[in-house]
Parts: C-alpha cells; structure tokens; sequence
C-alpha cells in the first residue's frame, strides 16, 4: 500500500474550525465590551478583543489572557484593521461626558474614521457588524418615553457634539454601508448603563455617587438634580446586544436597548445614599452645558424584535455595583 505524503510528519490539522465563530470587540477592554467578551467566551466562541486602551483597560480582560479562544489586539480603530472574524461589535468610543470631551477632535474620529474602517472591513470579509450607538442621538428630547422614529434635538457644535454627532454619523455611514453594499448590519441605540467593572473615575452619574458615598465625600448633583435618565444594569444590556447580533439579516434597528425606568439625579443620589448607608451631604454644582433635561427609552421594538425586556431594577444592580465598589475601594483604587 502506497504511504501517505503526511505520514511521520508533525500534526498539520488546521487550526481553523468552521464551527467555532471568529468574533471582534473593539472597545473590549472597556466597561461595557469586558462583559461583553467575558459573556461571548462563555457561550463558546472565539474572541478578538482590539482597544487602544484610551479609558479601557487590560486588568479589565486579565483574566480571558490565559483562555485558548481569546486574543487582546493593542489598535486604535481609527486606523485600518485586517483581520478575519465572522462578526463585529463596534463598541470603541469612550462614553464618559468627561472623557470623550477630553480630546474631542479624537472622539469624532473614533466615532467616524472607526466607523468607516471597521464598515470596510466588515464588506471585505462579509462580517455581520453591529454598532453601539446611543440614545445621545437624540439629544435633549423634545418627545417622551424616546421611540426610534424621533429624529432627535441635537445641537452640531457644543461640547457633546464630539459624542452625539459623531455616533450620528456612524449611524448613517451603518444604513449606507447596508443600502450601498447589502451589509449585514445592527445598530442599537444604548441608554445609560451602569454596573460592577466601571471604573471608580469613570466620570459617570452612577460611579461616581456610589464612589462619593462610600468615601464619604459629598455627592455631587449637577444643576437641580431634576434631571432624568434611566439606568440599566449592566448584564441586562449585554443579553440585549448578543440577542440583537443574533436576528434575522432584515432587523438592521436602530432599536433602542435599555431600562424604561426613569429616575432624577436626586431620586438617584437618595437610593445610592440609603443603599450604602452614608451619610454624605449633597453639594449643587452647575449643570453641564447641553446637559440633556430627560431621557427614557421606548423599548417596544427591542421587546417585538429581540424578545428583550431588562429584568433587574435599579435598587438590585445598584446593590451589586457597590459591592463591586466597596471591594475595589477597600483595596484602596483611588
Ligand atoms: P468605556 O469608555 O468603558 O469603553 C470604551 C472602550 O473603547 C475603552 O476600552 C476605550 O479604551 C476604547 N477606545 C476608545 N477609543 C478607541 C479607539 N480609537 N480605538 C480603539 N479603542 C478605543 O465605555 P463603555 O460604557 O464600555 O461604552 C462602550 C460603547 O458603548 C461606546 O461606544 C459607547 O458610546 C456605547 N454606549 C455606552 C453607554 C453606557 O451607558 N455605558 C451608553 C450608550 C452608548
Ligand atoms: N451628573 C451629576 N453628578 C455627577 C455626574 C453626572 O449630577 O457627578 C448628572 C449629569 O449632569 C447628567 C446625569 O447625571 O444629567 C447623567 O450624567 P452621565 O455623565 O452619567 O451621562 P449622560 O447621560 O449625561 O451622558
């Protein structure tokens, strides 16, 4: 009988298994992409986690290094990426009113330029992408609960401008790519999400009362609290993302993802005060400018199209977010 060429040889089975899918995070070593991948990882896929670590971190993927199906990609997505995955999730932007106002001329380009290099790529290698928009796209809203056929009410060039019109324009470049080239496309429009893994100076509403109480430092409300947002907890929001990458090619969105539960910055501070016992005072500094007055999202499409509603209320994950804190805090983070 004839030998085969292979025989002796070292095992040349190729790495590659159609059955496992290739999957892309960018912004996956931040708050929200760090539970992302920890969840994709868990249902068996093979991870591609790529940030320039701009308000993301390492320790926040630490613990997926050691694991076969991940891999963590130092790049700024403004510039082009040629990699070969099945699906993308853009989540690379930072989201902190704080940080993305830090160096603004770079928030528009990752919004825009990131856009657009991780749209082609998605057309060259026929990936499934979708984006984290915001409900930023509608700016201080003239219409309430927000339903995703409100154009919105955004000024083009104030200080959140860098945020909201670039995640706008992401969002057009998203329907172009899908009308222009038939890409397979998912855009959903994120309400405030909070929960373990922020980081203590994220900047945000709810890290920073639950910082602030649990040091006992003041807490700090921003114009006369009356303010609105609704919050939703973190692995809420994950399910609702996976859920929507999973729909059928003809549910592009934009749907909106997140908790109907409308809460003001006073309602807010009073909860996170009783819930870790502090007795920090508040303190009244000025609001923001373009500070939006309200925001609530109509989630029918999200409950219709991805069979999602959010489970947990807010005392509950503010429950485990200063858990999460309290631990971190005690290991002195500061
Ligand atoms: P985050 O700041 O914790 O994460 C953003 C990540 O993107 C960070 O790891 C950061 O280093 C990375 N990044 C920033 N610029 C980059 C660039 N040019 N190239 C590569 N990586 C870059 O914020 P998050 O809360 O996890 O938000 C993630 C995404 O979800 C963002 O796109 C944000 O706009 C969107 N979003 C979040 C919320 C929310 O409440 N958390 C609400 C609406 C939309
Ligand atoms: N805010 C506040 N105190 C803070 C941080 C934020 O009162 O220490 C207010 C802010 O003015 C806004 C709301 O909380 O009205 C939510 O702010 P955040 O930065 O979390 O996100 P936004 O929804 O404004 O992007």
């Amino acid at each position: 009988m004839a030998k085969s060429p292979l025989e002796g040889m070292a095992d040349v089975t190729p790495s590659y298994d159609p059955m496992v899918k290739r999957v892309m995070v960018t912004g996956g070593a931040g708050f929200l992409g760090s539970h992302l991948c920890d969840r994709l990882i868990e249902a068996g896929n093979e991870v591609l986690c790529v940030d320039n670590y701009f308000t993301g971190r390492r320790s926040n993927v630490a613990h997926l290094l050691d694991h076969a199906n991940f891999e963590l990609m130092r790049h700024d997505v403004t510039f082009p990426l040629y990699v070969e995955v099945d699906e993308i999730y853009n989540l690379a932007c930072p989201a902190s009113p704080v940080h993305y106002q830090h160096d603004p001329v770079q928030t528009t380009k990752t919004s825009v330029h990131g856009a657009i290099n991780m749209l082609g790529l998605a057309k060259r290698i026929n990936a499934k992408i979708f984006q984290a928009s915001t409900s930023e796209v509608y700016g201080d809203p003239s219409v309430d609960p927000q339903t995703e056929e409100y154009w919105g009410n955004v000024n083009p060039i104030g200080i959140r401008s860098c945020y909201d019109e670039g995640k706008r324009c992401a969002e057009t470049l998203f329907f172009d790519y899908h009308r222009q080239h038939d890409l397979r496309i998912k855009v959903g429009r994120i309400f405030n999400t909070y929960g373990p893994g922020m980081h203590p100076k994220d900047g945000r509403v709810v890290s920073n009362f639950i910082v602030q109480a649990l040091k006992g430092d003041p807490i700090t409300i921003f114009g006369n609290g009356e303010q609105t947002r609704s919050f939703c907890y973190v692995d809420d929001l994950i399910a609702a993302v996976m859920a929507m990458m999973a729909t059928e090619d003809d549910v592009t969105g934009p749907i909106n993802l997140g908790n109907p539960g409308e809460f003001s910055m006073l309602e807010l501070a009073e909860t996170v005060l009783e819930l870790t016992g502090s007795s920090s005072r508040l303190v009244f500094q000025p609001l923001p400018h373009d500070d939006p007055k309200q925001r609530c999202p109509d989630i029918s499409k999200a409950k219709k199209y991805l069979g999602w509603a959010p489970k947990v209320p807010l005392r509950e994950g503010l429950g485990k977010t200063i858990t999460y804190f309290d631990a971190l805090l005690s290991g002195r983070e500061d």
